[in-house]
């Protein structure tokens, strides 16, 4: 069978001499292993367009088991990614984030939407990576169906409060008052304040071509920034090294 289809490699392992075998998220048909016969040796067709973070126009061929690509033409490579180790270490766990989550949505073209655009915010310096990782985060959890309901609080279903709690195990979120009242352990809530909900809300509810145009303080960020892993966490509980790394070069 034949695939044709644009994608981004999230991942390249050596495999064989100069194979490779590639992970890439794929517009068409989601998340895909291929085999990228060659693309390691000096001269190859394939060398570029399959290099991990390269977007590139794919033809696959499929046969029983294995998916072998057959042509790759890169349509953009994001070079000022590995400018910094800051941006590369993010883009990799972006990319673990989509490699684990996005067999979960039947809808890859929205991620690679997302994951396009915020490499390339990164690529061009329009928001620090400390924007970008909330953001995708919390976008692409709502893609795959780990949306919190951030509308109101669950219980008197007031919208805004002096101060919430996100409860993560219940993906809901609750005010200080009912807190209180109903006896809730906040010690295992996060205590949203009301700019952080403002930009968590936006994040999980606007339009995509409005996504990236919220401005915030950098105290917001950051606590937007643990909140967001913290919630991620959370749900998945899954370990991903390549967060450890990134903050390890933070
Ligand atoms: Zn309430």
């Amino acid at each position: 069978m034949q695939m044709k289809t644009d994608g981004i490699v999230l991942r390249e392992q050596k495999y064989n001499e100069n194979d490779r075998l590639l992970t890439v998220l794929t517009r068409k048909y989601g998340l895909v292993y291929a085999y990228a016969r060659g693309a390691d040796k000096l001269k190859s067709r394939l060398s570029t367009a399959t290099k991990q973070f390269c977007y590139s126009d794919f033809i696959l061929f499929k046969n029983k088991e294995r998916c072998l690509v057959d042509t790759a033409d890169s349509k953009k490579i994001f070079f000022g990614i590995s400018s910094s180790l800051e941006k590369l270490a993010l883009s990799s766990y972006l990319a673990q984030l989509c490699i684990y989550l996005s067999p979960q949505s039947d809808d890859s073209e929205q991620i690679l939407r997302l994951l396009l655009n915020c490499l390339y915010m990164l690529d061009e310096n329009k928001r620090s990576d400390e924007f970008i990782k909330p953001l995708f985060e919390l976008r692409l959890a709502s893609l795959c169906g780990f949306m919190p309901n951030l509308v109101a609080c669950s219980n008197c279903l007031t919208y805004e409060s002096e101060n919430m709690y996100l409860d993560a195990e219940k993906g809901e979120i609750i005010c200080s008052d009912c807190a209180e009242k109903i006896g809730i352990d906040i010690t295992r809530c996060a205590l949203l304040t009301p700019s952080v909900l403002t930009a968590m809300r936006h994040i999980v509810f606007s339009d995509f071509n409005k996504l990236f145009s919220f401005k915030t303080s950098q105290e917001t960020l950051e606590m937007l920034g643990s909140i967001c892993e913290w919630y991620l966490k959370d749900k998945l509980e899954h370990h991903f090294e390549t967060l450890d790394f990134y903050h390890s070069v933070k």
